[in-house]
């Protein structure tokens, strides 16, 4: 167990997590770098694709399909387990995620408590009226269609794509204000399993500690901001998590 971690989670009173693709990969969700990883297979499609092509959402959309047959049934794994106890204990106020794999809300954490910089993938949603549609109805319909219309709203006619921020996509407004203020909000912010490159989300850990606040880094390999950070524990993170709130599963 890392003592000086131990101890700073101890003395802190507003911990701020945030947490990238290598939380997940001990779910079995790869993250960006695995080699064959289901995203790195392809080129991603970006919104602007999305938008203007037919074929380019029917293409998403078969997609999602093969890749929620390979990883939608993920489970919460000892890391977020961890968390999700810390924040019942009040010692972590928010859950800043670049995930969009719903495990921190499986693993119990208030919903109201994190915050998904690149949405979440377990629904979909109208780009139009922003009616929130449930993922197997949308899939049972696109394939009894022979997957040859991409599925569209009912409510406005306005294109249904998954919950997600795409590449070419803003990102959403208030979900990064509400991380800004977290941010400021902690004395300790701990990056979880994050390359720590994808802009503008890795300036969050900067923003924190040039905020006065601890900034702990936690990731197998090294990342692009070991060197702004107070302590980088190159560790795995389950293990890590589970050893600090002394979880034994
Ligand atoms: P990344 O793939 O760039 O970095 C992940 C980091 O985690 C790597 O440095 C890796 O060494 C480390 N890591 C992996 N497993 C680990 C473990 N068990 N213990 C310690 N370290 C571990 O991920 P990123 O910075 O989050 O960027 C990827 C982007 O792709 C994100 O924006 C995200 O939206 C998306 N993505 C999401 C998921 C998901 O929802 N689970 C998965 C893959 C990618
Ligand atoms: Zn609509």
């Amino acid at each position: 167990m890392d003592v000086t971690l131990r101890q700073w989670v101890d003395q802190a009173e507003r911990v701020v997590v945030f947490t990238g693709a290598g939380m997940s990969t001990e779910s079995g969700i790869p993250d960006f770098r695995s080699p064959g990883g289901v995203w790195t297979r392809m080129q991603p499609i970006m919104f602007q694709d999305f938008i203007a092509s037919e074929e380019m959402r029917i293409e998403a959309w078969r997609r999602k399909i093969a890749v929620d047959s390979e990883i939608g049934g993920a489970q919460p794994n000892k890391g977020h387990k961890a968390l999700a106890q810390l924040v019942a204990q009040g010692k972590i106020t928010h859950v800043i995620t670049q995930n969009i794999d719903n495990l921190h809300q499986q693993s119990g954490v208030d919903a109201a408590k994190i915050i998904e910089l690149h949405g979440n993938g377990t629904y979909a949603t109208c780009l139009d009226c922003g009616l929130r549609h449930e993922l197997e109805q949308v899939k049972q319909a696109f394939i009894a269609a022979g997957e040859k219309t991409a599925p569209g709203c009912q409510d406005c006619g306005g294109w249904v794509k998954s919950a997600t921020i795409s590449f070419g996509q803003a990102m959403p407004e208030s979900e990064m204000r509400r991380a800004e203020s977290a941010t400021l909000g902690c004395d300790l912010f701990i990056a979880i399993g994050s390359s720590l490159q994808v802009m503008p989300a890795a300036g969050f850990p900067v923003l924190a500690r040039h905020n006065g606040a601890r900034l702990v880094i936690i990731n197998r390999e090294p990342t692009d901001l070991d060197e702004a950070a107070d302590l980088v524990l190159n560790a795995e993170i389950g293990e890590v998590l589970s050893n600090l709130v002394g979880l034994n599963s």
